[in-house]
Formats: structure tokens, C-alpha cells, sequence
């Protein structure tokens, strides 16, 4: 046993290896040592190997998703040996091979995957000037590419958010779960030639993906990889699109982390943009609503359909989530039809899911571009629906194991061997009676364990009326348990009837994944448009609860908004203080100031989140907004180290700052808050005055300037179009009360004292 231990585990030899002994999954040697210091389990040893004693640690098999998912949140894979062979005929050890690997960027079940978070596996392969990105939610079967360029590498990282990256030597990714692979898997033809297979195509021109040849070459080791993690094909993984720059509202690493949208300052998940907005009603649809909130769209007319289908779903959104909420996780069922590791009951759910589409598309009014494209979409597939009614029991149980997965009438055969065993009780009340007459044993009992098999149990009081004919089972306190040649007999056909009645079963049920192979397509679709409507109705509810208002697109580049809010703030603070802003090339950049505590960061912020909810299609936190065409916001602001990467906040706060004054055009939004702090007074007026000065020269960015050095106020007397804007504060007695209202000019003092007092 240990040979072919140690012949699996040479094919795995960087990774945890759970050994299937029984009801146990064994690791032995480093394994055994790293496992039970991860995973807190005992270390024992066992018999000896090469005259040291092997030292063992394992885990229950009834158990083992808790300790998978505890390794995977700590970056481990684990590959799952498990007995193939047949235990009760085989010779010597029982076969064994390495039936899946899990890894962080490859799950697919249920128990280890979060409902609202898609779990990406992401393969780089950087080339010289560009860098080919590939990413894979294996959960859903969505394939995307890009390329970008290498010192964008970080913020595309900090957006797709991946849980694994595949990647070859030398390439540093600190922060990231990095699995390495030999660099010859990410060449390009092979990879062309993987993915083509892949998708049953002949070109890649269809998908539209061709010149991205990096991508593509990091396409190959991804693919290749995760079918290695499942053990088999990729059936769901059918289509592979391209992300191009231009398509999406950009924002880097900084903004993304500054706006805290799924993510605090601190790394908490609430509040945040996404856990404000969060009340879809499935999982399907929180995970879209965090990928429109980190995908903003630039092209307007999706959105104006998207804004169509909030305001159309306004009165409807209360019905059509209360049937929403009724929905299995379609999207994560159909993969997991495609990598066959379907229980049951997803199928059971997903027959539930099909049966109350009817309910869904009456409710939605199809007078909308987009919510009729998703009425066409969610049309109950009669196909898969008849299927399913025929093949899976009304309430089948949770393991195909245990049987009573297969419906009755589905399957002559099956019917008749289960009626052998549902006859059983019959049989064995009648021969319970028939011996009671027989042998004068008023108490005997007929009866079944699952160890021992059928008996007939006797009281030891009566033991002395026991006929010839009975042969001793088990002997217990106080009775003893006996079979007779026609139990026997009965036993033999009852039992072989169930064997053959699970693995009949088993087979059955096989076919019918296959069978619902050819209707992935479909499945998904359906999957895409049940998440589409929980974002749209979650919007619609949002926005009526929290009294958003639908955002209008311009050609122009400005920003008008009436009496805007904070959408996270307001809710924490009461009563929140509305203010308006006004950008336009003619009033391009804003020199904001006023007391710490003032609400300069507030203000700022709402601003760009204003703008990014309305570039997802969601209504904003404002009385009116006038919005023209952005291509990306940035802000700089608030301190940060990057102790780990080796920059202090003052470098830190240059590069950030570099970055926006290389790529910010005249359709960006920017945000700088209080830049050139961490130097010497005289130092950081310069260089603000010089960044706003470029701002406004160079870029012509719409920019809002929060700032203490009064001296920037100046920038105003030689810009026209720069503008002061001020936050108030008054004494009161002895303390300092806060306005939050917005007012036009510079502040005219700065009350540190009074706040820090405070
Ligand atoms: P600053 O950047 O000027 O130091 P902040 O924007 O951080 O100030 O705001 C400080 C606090 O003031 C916020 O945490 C919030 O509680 C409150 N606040 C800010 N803006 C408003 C507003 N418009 N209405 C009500 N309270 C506000």
C-alpha cells in the first residue's frame, strides 16, 4: 500500500495528498507534519517504512470539506487519492488514483465555494511589451482574455481578483496564491491549438480573440490545468471573450481600494458600496452586481437599457424577488452537470428552478429592450424540464449512494428490483408470524442491521425452544440472533436486488448528465438572465428605498449633480447633508477646503461614486445627475504604506499620484485628497501646486483638490477655469460645529486646533 502511496504522490509532490483508507483520508510523512499543523490534527505514527516509522495524520471522509475548505483559504491544494478498484474483490491493496486536485482557483462544489463571490483561476504570461492575462471562473464556465500592458498588470489583478494565479517562474506576484508551471505551457500554438479544441472551433475569429496571442498562450496552461484539477473534460466551457480597454470605466488598484466598492479601508467587507446595494435575492445575482460595480461600462446606450429596466421593474420588484429568492443556484448547477459532480439535489433544485420560470416571465414587462431580450432568455426549456420530471424522484435523497435518486417509472428494470425490496416487509411479517407459530415464541422478532443482515432474535428466557434448523448469528446480553435457510435465501436475493437496484441507479443516472449535456448552452443563458433581473430589481428596490434618482448621459464632458449623497455615509449618519457639484471644462478643477472633519473625503467620494453607479446601470443618491462620457476615475488619497512592497506613504503617494498625471485625459474624473503631506511644508505646496497646475494645463482632467495650504487657493486667481469650493464649521460656546454644506470660495481658516481639541 505504501508503494502505490508513494508512486501517486511522486506525481503530485508540491501539494497536500489526502489518501483514501476506508472512512479516512490519510496524509503521510510532510504531509502528515503540515496537515496537522494547518489543520490542528493529531500526529500519530504507524508501522515502518525503510526502518523510520511513518508518521500519518488524517481526517474523517464524512468531514472532509470543512478541512478542504479550511486549506484552500490558506492557499493550499490538496489531491484527492480515492479507491477505484472494487474492495470486497481485490488482491493485495485496493487501486487508488487521484480522482480531482482542489485548489483555491478551481472549486466547484457547493461547500467550499462562497454563494456571493465568482472564484477565478487566472493565467499570466507576460510577453515583452504586454502582458496576456487569461481567467476562468470554473464555476460558471466563463473564459475571458486581455492584454495589457505590464505597469497596469497590478490594478487589472486588483480587478479581476483572482484566487489563483497560474504563472511561470521569475514573475513576482506578491499577495496573490501563485501556482507555477513550466514555462513551456504558455506557448502559443499549443495554446491556439488547446483552446480551438476547447471550444470546438475552427478559428478564433468568431470569438473575436485572435491578435490577443499572449492571452491565448496563457489560455493553454489555464486550460489544461483546471481540467487536471477536475479529472476530466470542461464540457460547460464553451465560449471565450475578450475584455478590451475602451470597454470599461477604468480604475486603478488605488481607486478601486479608495472607494472601498466590495472592500474597506481595512479589508472588511461591510459597509461597502456592494453590502449596501447587496439585496439580491440569489447568489447569481450578488456575484453580477459585484462585477458591474467593479466593470463599469462606458457605452451609454447599454446603460440607458439597463436605467430603461430599473425604472420599468419599479413596481414589480418586491414580486419578482419573491420568486427570485425560490431559485437553485442554476449557474453553479449547470457546472457542475458539465464536470458530472451534480448531487441530487441539484437537479432535483434546478427541476423547481425550470418549473417556476412560467411565474417569472408573465411578471416582466416586455415594453423594455433589455428585460424583453431576458424574457426570451428565461422561456422554460420544455426539454430539460421533461427530463428532469421523468428521471429524478420528487424528493431524492442527498447521495446517490444512498438511493432513491432515480423516479419511479422512469426505468422498468429498477422499478422491479425495488419492488423485490419493498415486498421485503411483507415477507418477513408473514415469517415472523409463521415461526412465532411454529417454534411457540411469543417475543421472537424478525428483524434487519445493516451489519449483521435479517435475523430472527430470541430471548435467552426462550432459548430453549429453539428449533434445529436456526443457526446462530450474533450472541448479545440477553438474547440471540439466529438464521434459517430460507431467511438466508431471502437475504441473498433482498440484498443482490439492492446492489444491483444502486448500481442501476448509479448508471442511470450517469446518462441522464450526460443527457443534460447538450443543453448547457441553454442552461446558462437562463443562468445570466435570472442573475441579470436580480441586479436590475435590486436596483429598482434600492433606489425607490433609498430615493435614487435615474442618472441622465450627455455628450459633453461635465458633471451636474443636484443635491447628491454618499451612498454608504448617508446611511450611517443622520441627518446627511446633500450638496451639489458642477464640472465642466470651463470649471475643471475644484480647490477644496475647510476643516479636517469638514466632509472634504465625503464629498470627493460621492462624487466618483455617483458617477461609477451610474456607469453600472444603477440610479444614484442625488436629487439630478448630468453626466458626460468618463473614461477613468483616479484618486489619490488617504494614507496608505506599502510596507511589504518597500514604499513609504510619501512614495507611495508620488507613484499614485504619477500614475494619474501620465494617463488622466479630459474625460477622467480625479480625486486628489490633500496630496504632498508626508514632506516638508514647503516641499508639499510645491509639489501640490505643480500637480494641480498640470492637472490643469495638461490633462484638463474634471479634478476635485481637496487641500490644507490655503497658498493653492491662489491657483484659482490664475486659472479661469479653476474654482474654490469650501466646507464650513462655526464656534459654538466652546466647541466646533460641523455644516457638511458645500459653499463657493476658499475657507477662511482651517480650525486644527478646535479639531484636534476635539
Ligand atoms: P474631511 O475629509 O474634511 O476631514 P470627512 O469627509 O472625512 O472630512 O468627514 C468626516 C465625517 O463627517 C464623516 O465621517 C461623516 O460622519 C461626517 N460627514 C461628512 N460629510 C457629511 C455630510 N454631507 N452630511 C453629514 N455628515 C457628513
Amino acid at each position: 500500500m505504501m508503494q502505490q502511496y508513494l508512486r501517486l504522490k511522486a506525481q503530485h509532490p508540491e501539494i497536500l495528498m489526502f489518501y483514501r483508507m476506508g472512512d479516512f483520508y490519510e496524509l503521510f510523512y510532510d504531509d502528515a507534519e503540515k496537515g496537522s499543523r494547518l489543520l490542528d490534527l493529531t500526529l500519530t505514527t504507524r508501522g515502518q517504512s525503510a526502518g523510520a516509522p511513518i508518521r500519518m495524520a488524517g481526517v474523517p471522509v464524512h468531514a472532509v470539506e470543512q478541512y478542504l475548505a479550511k486549506l484552500v483559504k490558506l492557499g493550499e491544494s490538496v489531491a484527492i487519492c480515492e479507491q477505484v478498484g472494487d474492495v470486497a474483490t481485490a488482491k493485495g491493496p485496493v487501486d487508488r488514483e487521484v480522482t480531482r486536485i482542489v485548489t483555491p482557483g478551481t472549486l466547484t462544489d457547493p461547500a467550499l465555494l462562497d454563494e456571493k463571490t465568482d472564484n477565478v483561476l487566472l493565467s499570466i504570461h507576460p510577453v515583452k511589451a504586454a502582458v496576456g492575462l487569461a481567467w476562468l471562473s470554473l464555476a460558471s464556465g466563463e473564459l475571458r482574455v486581455a492584454e495589457v500592458a505590464p505597469q497596469a498588470l497590478d490594478s487589472e489583478l486588483r480587478r479581476i481578483a483572482p484566487a489563483e494565479i497560474l504563472a511561470a517562474d521569475g514573475l513576482e506576484l506578491p499577495g496573490y496564491t501563485v501556482t507555477r508551471l513550466p514555462a513551456w505551457q504558455f506557448e502559443y500554438a499549443a495554446g491556439k491549438k488547446r483552446l480551438l479544441e476547447q471550444l470546438g472551433a475552427a478559428t478564433l475569429a468568431g470569438f473575436g480573440v485572435e491578435d490577443l496571442e499572449p492571452a491565448i498562450a496563457a489560455c493553454g496552461a489555464l486550460l489544461d490545468y483546471a481540467k487536471k484539477t477536475q479529472g476530466r473534460a470542461l464540457a460547460h466551457v464553451v465560449a471565450v471573450r475578450a475584455e478590451r480597454a475602451g470597454e470599461y470605466l477604468r480604475m486603478d488598484a488605488a481607486t478601486r481600494r479608495n472607494l472601498e466598492i466590495t472592500e474597506t479601508l481595512r479589508g472588511e467587507p461591510e459597509p461597502t458600496l456592494f453590502s449596501l446595494l447587496d439585496e439580491c435575492a440569489t447568489g447569481m445575482g450578488s456575484r453580477l452586481l459585484r462585477h458591474w460595480l467593479h466593470h463599469p461600462l462606458r457605452d451609454q446606450t447599454v446603460l440607458v437599457s439597463r436605467h430603461e429596466a430599473v425604472e420599468a421593474l419599479g413596481a414589480l420588484h418586491q414580486s419578482i424577488k419573491a420568486i427570485l429568492r425560490r431559485f437553485a443556484d442554476v449557474e453553479r448547477i449547470a457546472s457542475r452537470i458539465a464536470l458530472k459532480n451534480a448531487r441530487p439535489r441539484d437537479l432535483s433544485g434546478l427541476r423547481e428552478s425550470l418549473g417556476l420560470l412560467a411565474d417569472l416571465g408573465v411578471l416582466i414587462p416586455g415594453s423594455v429592450s433589455l428585460l424583453n431580450d431576458l424574457i426570451k432568455d428565461l422561456k422554460t426549456p420544455e426539454e430539460i424540464q421533461k427530463l428532469l420530471v421523468k428521471a429524478i424522484a420528487p424528493e431524492p435523497s442527498a447521495m446517490l449512494r444512498d438511493g432513491g435518486v432515480i423516479a419511479g417509472g422512469h426505468c422498468a428494470e429498477l422499478d422491479e428490483l425495488r419492488g423485490l425490496q419493498t415486498n421485503a416487509g411483507a415477507f418477513l411479517i408473514s415469517l415472523e408470524k409463521k415461526e412465532k407459530d411454529r417454534t411457540g415464541i411469543p417475543n421472537l422478532k424478525v428483524a434487519y442491521n445493516h451489519v449483521h443482515g435479517y435475523y430472527i432474535e430470541v430471548t435467552n428466557a426462550q432459548a430453549q425452544k429453539v428449533p434445529e434448523d436456526y443457526r446462530r448469528r450474533q450472541t448479545l446480553k440477553n438474547a440471540e440472533r439466529y438464521v434459517t435457510p430460507e431467511l438466508k435465501a431471502f437475504e441473498d436475493k433482498a440484498l443482490s436486488a439492492r446492489d444491483r437496484a444502486l448500481a442501476l441507479e448509479k448508471s442511470l443516472y450517469e446518462a441522464l448528465l450526460e443527457g443534460l449535456k447538450p443543453h448547457l448552452r441553454t442552461l446558462q443563458r437562463i443562468a445570466s438572465a435570472l442573475a441579470q433581473l436580480d441586479v436590475l430589481s435590486c436596483f429598482s428596490s434600492i433606489s425607490i428605498k433609498r430615493n435614487y434618482c435615474r442618472p441622465v448621459f450627455t455628450n459633453e464632458i461635465s458633471m451636474e449633480i443636484a443635491a447628491g449623497r454618499h451612498p454608504v455615509v448617508e446611511a450611517l449618519v443622520d441627518p446627511f447633508i446633500a450638496n451639489d457639484c458642477r464640472l465642466s471644462p470651463a470649471r475643471q478643477l475644484l480647490l477644496i477646503t475647510g476643516p479636517n472633519m469638514g466632509g472634504k473625503s465625503t464629498y470627493m467620494r460621492q462624487v466618483a461614486l455617483i458617477a461609477l453607479l451610474a456607469h453600472t446601470g444603477c440610479y444614484v443618491p442625488a436629487q439630478s445627475a448630468r453626466i458626460g462620457p468618463i473614461d477613468q476615475i483616479y484618486t489619490r488619497g488617504g494614507a496608505a504604506d506599502d510596507l511589504a512592497g518597500g514604499r513609504s506613504t510619501f512614495m507611495v503617494e508620488m507613484t499614485e499620484a504619477a500614475n494619474i498625471l501620465h494617463n488622466a485625459t479630459a474625460s477622467s474624473l480625479v480625486l486628489m485628497d490633500e496630496i504632498g503631506r508626508g514632506t516638508s511644508t514647503f516641499d508639499g505646496l510645491a509639489l501640490a501646486w505643480a500637480i494641480g497646475k498640470y492637472l490643469l494645463e495638461r490633462n484638463k482632467a474634471l479634478t476635485l483638490f481637496a487641500t490644507h495650504y490655503f497658498e493653492l487657493t491662489r491657483l484659482a486667481l490664475e486659472y479661469k477655469t479653476a474654482a474654490n469650493i469650501h466646507l464650513d464649521a462655526v464656534e459654538h460656546k466652546d466647541s466646533i460645529v460641523f455644516l457638511h454644506a458645500v459653499e463657493e470660495g476658499p475657507a477662511d481658516r482651517s480650525y486644527g486646533l478646535q479639531v484636534a481639541a476635539l
